[in-house]
């Protein structure tokens, strides 16, 4: 018995669970509320992340089960806190752990949908993709050579600081990003501006990426696109990483290499043995077949080799 559902709640699994379910669990619905995909689900996306990171742990799970959020929050783990949820993000899809990551832009995470037919058999998909690019009328430079200048408003610092004053004598400075050049520390004359990308550098361009999906692949297995992810000035592109999501069929379950069917017979089949066909994720046909007598259950399993 756990002392509470919360967290397995929260990412849909049973308290019984096993890692692989967790762990695919948090795959879906980490994709889905993204919050470059769903900016309004932050909190959500924290929730899910937070579940998971204490859920995927086999000591923290342990420290949950017995004394629910409570046990967790009062440390012992790590001395509390939790990890920020891009971060666990970043860790779980392969991103993470890259020096220099200030350097790279980011790497975005895709999932693909896939059936079992499809890893079975191998496909291959194209996926269409919006990305930044640096813009080629301009070579990212946002306008004619020589026309950026320092931004006057904030002399080229990118921030601005506001003085207030808060009782006798006192004051207190407060830093905001300059609203003029939005951070940026440089700005161009409007007439000078790029007209293809309006000053901004970057365009938007649709892409289009094949992926193979090879024979024998997984559910949840990444494919890694890399420096197709978004261009900026400066910046080293991140890598596009796409996850293979495979819809549940409706005959066979994979389990690693084998597949599994559930077949069910009639008393009288069982008894008087019977002769049945099915068909493989190849289209091929398979004869299955019984003696009278041999079947010693209503239910029987087979597996046939997963290539
Ligand atoms: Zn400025
Ligand atoms: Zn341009």
């Amino acid at each position: 018995m756990v002392k509470e559902m919360g967290y397995y709640d929260t990412l849909g699994v049973k308290a019984s669970a096993s890692p692989d379910e967790i762990k695919k669990a948090y795959r879906k619905l980490a994709l889905r509320f993204h919050p470059d995909k769903n900016p309004g689900e932050g909190e959500r996306f924290k929730l899910i992340s937070q579940a998971y990171e204490v859920l995927s742990d086999p000591k923290k799970r342990d420290i949950y089960d017995q004394g629910g959020e409570q046990a967790i929050k009062e440390g012992g783990v790590g001395g509390g806190g939790f990890s920020s949820p891009m971060d666990i993000f970043d860790m779980f899809f392969g991103g993470g752990g890259r020096m220099q990551r200030e350097k790279r832009g980011k790497d975005v995470v895709h999932q693909l949908a896939v059936s079992l037919e499809d890893l079975y058999n191998g496909a291959a998909r194209k996926l269409a993709l919006k990305k930044n690019v640096i813009c080629d009328k301009c070579d990212g430079y946002g306008g004619k050579k020589g026309s950026v200048e320092k931004c006057p408003n904030c002399k080229g610092r990118g921030i601005e600081i506001h003085v207030q004053q808060i009782g006798l004598g006192m004051v207190q400075q407060i830093q905001t990003m300059c609203s003029d050049c939005h951070g940026q520390g440089e700005q161009i004359n409007p007439k000078d501006r790029c007209k293809n990308c309006n000053g901004r550098k970057i365009v938007k361009e649709r892409k289009i990426l094949e992926v193979h999906v090879d024979k024998g692949m997984q559910d949840g297995q990444k494919l890694t696109f890399r420096g197709e992810g978004d261009q900026e000035p400066g910046l080293e592109p991140g890598d596009v990483i796409i996850v293979l999501d495979q819809k549940d069929h409706d005959v066979f379950r994979r389990h690693a290499n084998d597949l599994i069917m559930k077949m069910e017979i009639l008393l009288v089949e069982a008894l008087c043995g019977f002769r049945k066909t099915i068909e493989t994720l190849d289209k091929r046909m398979l004869v299955i077949s019984s003696k009278p007598g041999e079947v010693p259950a209503l239910w029987m399993d087979f597996t046939t080799e997963f290539d």
